[in-house]
């Protein structure tokens, strides 16, 4: 089994205010791992996605995502 793992922050615009030349993107709060393997946390707290991604690469003795 190949294992890839992903992690993704949820994030999500902010409201533009008068004179915003660009969007400005904020963190939710929430995220998500999967694996190819398919260990899928859901979306839930972001300490939670990154604590459990780590317990799955830690088990298999690979690399832990960057956040
Ligand atoms: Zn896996």
């Amino acid at each position: 089994m190949k294992h890839a793992l992903e992690f993704h922050k949820d994030i999500r615009q902010k409201p533009a205010e008068p004179g915003d030349e660009w969007a400005e993107f904020e963190a939710t709060g929430t995220a998500r791992a999967f694996c190819s393997c398919g260990f899928d946390t859901g979306t839930v707290a972001t300490a939670d996605a990154v604590r459990l991604g780590r317990e799955h690469h830690h088990a298999l003795k690979t690399p832990a995502p960057r956040e």
